[in-house]
Order: C-alpha cells, then sequence, then structure tokens
C-alpha cells in the first residue's frame, strides 16, 4: 500500500519531494482533535486570535521567495509568478485579517418593539479542500476567514502541490495554539473521508465536478458547504472596441498561468464587422510567449501542471479542428506537458471546448451580429463566474454587462472588484462564496439576539 504522496517537477519531471499520506482511518481522529481544541480558540477574542496570527505576515515575506520556489516547481508556473503570488499572499496578510475583523463586529437592528444585535459565532471545525492553480493564494482564503471567525480549521491541498501547502501551513502554525489548524496530505480520497467526516463547514475550491460530489455527501447531512468551483468565462468584444486592448486583454486572459486559471477567457465572442482584425491581434500576442523552463525569467507560459491537465486540453482542441474550427495559431505538437498557446476561430457551441471548462492556453473565437446574440451565446453555458465586455462606448458596454449571468464582470477590464468585494460564481460556478464582508461572514454563524425596548 501507498504510504507517501511524491510531488513531481512537471518540467523536468524530477521528485520536488514527498509527504506522508494521512491514513484515511485517521480523519476522524483528526477532525476529533480540531474539536477537542474549537473550545479554547473559539474563548478568546477576534482581537486575540488576530494578535496571534499576525506575526505570520512577516514569516511569509521572509520565506515568500521559497514558497514561490516549491510552488513553481511542483504546478510549473512561471518562478517569478509563483514568487509574486507569495508576496501577494504575505503582503495583504494583515489587511485581510483586519478586513475579516471588521465584518465579524456585531450590528444592531431595531423597530419599534424590538432591538436585535447580530452576533458571529464559530461554527465549529472547517474542512478547507484547496486545488493547485494558486496554491498559497487559495490556502489562504479559506483559512484566514475561517480561523478568524473561531473555528478551528483542517486542510486538504491538492495532491499535485502538497509541499508548498505544507510548508504555508508549517508558517501559520508556528503562531497558532495546538491543533487550531491541521493538515491532511492526499488526493481526492483523503478529501472525500473529510467531507463524510464530522466537519461543520466544507469550504472547497476546485472543479465543479468535485464540487457535486461534495454538496452530495454534505447535503446528506446537512454540514453548510462554500464551494468555489470552475468556469467558462465569456468575452464580448462590440464593434467599437479598442482592437488592441480587448486583443491584449484576450491574450493575457486566456494563457496566463496556461490558462490554469478559474476566472480565464475561455469563450470570445466578437462582432463580425471587427473579426479579422481582433483575430489577428490575439494571433499576433501569442506568437510572442515562450514556452519553457519556469525558473528562466524570459518563460511567459510553463508546462501543464500534469499529464492528465494536457491531454485534456489535446482533447478540447482535437475535438474542435475535427468539427470545423479553424487553426490560426499553435497546436504544434510539445515534449512534455506543454501545450503552445492556440488560437482557434470557427468554433460553436456543439463543441465540447464552447461547453466545458478547458482549463489551458487556447482563445476561442466565435462571432456574432448582432448584441443579442451576443448575450444569449455569452450566457449559453452553466457556469457563471467571470466576464468580460469590451467597447468605446462605456454606457452600451455596461449595458451588456449588466444582462451576463455571471457572477463578476469587467467592463475593459477583468471581472475582480474592488478592494472589498466579494469573489462570487453565478450558476454552477459556486455556491456561497469569499471575501469582502459578505463572503467572511458565511466563515461564521450568526445569531441574533433580541430584547424588548424600553
Ligand atoms: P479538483 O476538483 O480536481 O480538486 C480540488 C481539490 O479537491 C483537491 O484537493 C482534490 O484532492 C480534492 N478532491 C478531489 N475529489 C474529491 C472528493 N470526491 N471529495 C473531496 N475532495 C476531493 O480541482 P483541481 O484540478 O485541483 O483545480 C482546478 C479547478 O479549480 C478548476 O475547475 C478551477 O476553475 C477551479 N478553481 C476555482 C476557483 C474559484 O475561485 N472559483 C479558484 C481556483 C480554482
Amino acid at each position: 500500500m501507498t504510504t507517501s504522496l511524491l510531488s513531481v517537477n512537471p518540467f523536468s519531471h524530477a521528485t520536488v519531494g514527498s509527504l506522508p499520506l494521512t491514513p484515511l482511518s485517521e480523519i476522524p481522529a483528526i477532525v476529533g482533535r480540531a474539536r477537542l481544541a474549537a473550545g479554547g480558540w473559539k474563548s478568546i477574542s477576534v482581537t486575540e486570535r488576530i494578535a496571534c496570527l499576525k506575526p505570520a505576515a512577516a514569516r511569509l515575506k521572509m520565506e515568500a521567495a521559497r514558497l514561490g520556489g516549491l510552488s513553481s516547481a511542483e504546478m510549473g508556473k512561471p518562478l517569478v509568478e509563483a514568487i509574486g503570488e507569495a508576496n501577494y499572499c504575505a503582503d495583504g496578510f494583515v489587511a485581510e485579517l483586519e478586513s475579516i475583523a471588521a465584518a465579524l463586529q456585531p450590528f444592531m437592528r431595531e423597530d419599534e418593539r424590538t432591538i436585535s444585535t447580530i452576533h458571529f459565532e464559530p461554527l465549529g471545525v472547517v474542512a478547507a479542500i484547496t486545488p493547485w492553480n494558486f496554491p498559497i493564494l487559495m490556502l489562504q482564503q479559506s483559512v484566514l476567514p475561517a480561523l478568524i471567525a473561531g473555528n478551528t480549521v483542517v486542510t486538504k491541498p491538492s495532491e499535485v502541490s502538497p509541499l508548498v501547502a505544507h510548508e504555508y501551513y508549517a508558517i501559520l502554525n508556528e503562531f497558532l495554539p495546538k491543533d487550531v489548524l491541521i493538515n491532511v496530505t492526499g488526493d481526492g480520497a483523503q478529501g472525500k473521508a473529510l467531507v463524510a467526516s464530522n466537519v461543520d463547514l466544507i469550504v472547497f475550491t476546485g472543479s465543479r465536478t468535485t464540487g457535486a460530489h461534495i454538496a452530495a455527501a454534505a447535503g446528506a447531512r446537512l454540514a453548510r458547504v462554500i464551494l468555489e468551483l470552475g468556469g467558462k468565462d465569456p468575452l464580448v468584444v462590440l464593434d467599437d472596441a479598442d482592437i488592441a486592448s480587448a486583443a491584449d486583454f484576450a491574450a493575457r486572459n486566456s494563457f496566463r498561468n496556461a490558462g490554469q486559471v478559474c476566472v480565464s477567457t475561455e469563450r470570445i465572442y466578437v462582432d463580425r464587422k471587427v473579426a479579422r482584425a481582433f483575430e489577428s491581434a490575439v494571433v499576433e500576442r501569442a506568437a510572442l510567449l515562450k514556452l519553457g523552463d519556469p525558473a528562466d525569467p524570459t518563460t511567459s507560459i510553463g508546462p501543464m501542471s500534469s499529464a492528465r491537465q494536457k491531454s485534456l486540453v489535446e482533447r478540447h482542441i482535437q475535438g474542435a479542428l475535427k468539427d470545423g474550427a479553424r487553426l490560426l495559431f499553435g497546436n504544434r505538437t510539445q515534449e512534455g506537458n506543454f501545450v503552445e498557446p492556440t488560437v482557434l476561430a470557427g468554433v460553436n457551441h456543439s463543441m465540447e471546448i464552447m461547453r466545458e471548462e478547458t482549463f489551458g492556453p487556447v482563445a476561442c473565437i466565435m462571432e456574432f451580429d448582432s448584441i443579442d446574440q451576443a448575450v444569449s451565446l455569452a450566457n449559453d453555458s452553466p457556469f457563471g463566474l467571470g466576464a468580460a465586455v469590451f467597447g468605446a462606448d462605456e454606457s452600451r458596454a455596461t449595458n451588456v454587462a449588466e444582462r451576463l449571468s455571471t457572477g463578476m464582470v469587467g467592463v475593459n477590464r477583468g471581472c475582480g472588484g474592488a478592494e472589498g468585494c466579494p469573489w462570487v460564481g453565478a450558476k454552477q460556478s459556486g455556491v456561497g462564496f469569499h471575501s469582502g464582508v459578505e463572503g467572511h461572514r458565511q466563515f461564521a454563524q450568526f445569531r441574533v439576539l433580541s430584547k424588548k425596548k424600553s
């Protein structure tokens, strides 16, 4: 029986390291330990919890290069971007703690007869199950709101990037009381066992398929869930769009992190009148990208995170070409886990590549003749994470954006909101959400305490 989890570099195929697999039979006892620790952790104030964790920011900053190096080695993103992610988490750590504390302040409501205070209480033990594409950020955004709300947490990071997650977890644990944060190492089997255990909230970031399994398992015992799932983000390019900036955005957002971003642009709808100009501009930009060693600072795209991910992307591309898509750029055979940035035109919604999440460096371009048609195509998906609309007439572009059925949409920019906004998916891209006042509060139990008004 396998007793350790190997982490393999998707570029060099060398072993990055290994960790002991958490035996499935131990998971209920681990959750039991977290539950025992919950009593002490919930008895201290939010301010004290913050004081406990704040010094971790400086440690994370000190270790950012090492964490970034591990992340890049485990999942293949360019080292510069991986270190950038680690620095982003360290630099934003204290502000994140403070914004969570502010969200958890009790507030009042009153009418002629009653005065009520809404308090935020811990839920108990939270399971945080995370993916590999932003292995540090995804952990941080699941773990901090759960801990500050007074819950203890059991993490189960992705089997693709266990070492960086383990190091992040170890740094936080330098500052936390025993068993307030416990890590489980493993793959879907350990994730499944954690979901089946006696946890009170499951915070999951990952694919729609796994999210549906978790929702079903959690539903059977009415455990709470926050599910941040996959996307199939549309980009709508209107006839008056600035073609250079629309193409800059399309290329950046289709190819960044080899397309392995939940809010990657996966479908592009362009007004037929500007389609040729837009296609050439995207191809020009794709041709400038350099595939290569993630550790080389001149590399723009590393390998896919795994052979499995590469074969999924290739299946989508080959399927589209077989069904009549036009290849404008890319798709040349690559060694190892690389997929060349690829630009396809003439795609349609009968193709898998326009329906299922590809999670690869592919720009898929389809033409439209009217705004109604563009809106209807963009909304024709079970996913609803992010979207973007480009057009020079901002009020017309905003009007189109308002008709899109996604949780987040950007006008002439990406979909992420200003500081303090939630990160939220609509339709099958999310159940519950995180960040912002409304997101932070989902990691706590609301309690309404009412008195007669004198
Ligand atoms: P995944 O669903 O395969 O795995 C995610 C995590 O779930 C891993 O830790 C895995 O071991 C675990 N897991 C697998 N099966 C499980 C089960 N039956 N029960 C419990 N846990 C289980 O996803 P992935 O390939 O790691 O990540 C990519 C996906 O994550 C993409 O769909 C992407 O869009 C999504 N994602 C979404 C967001 C967001 O904010 N909405 C952010 C990042 C990634």
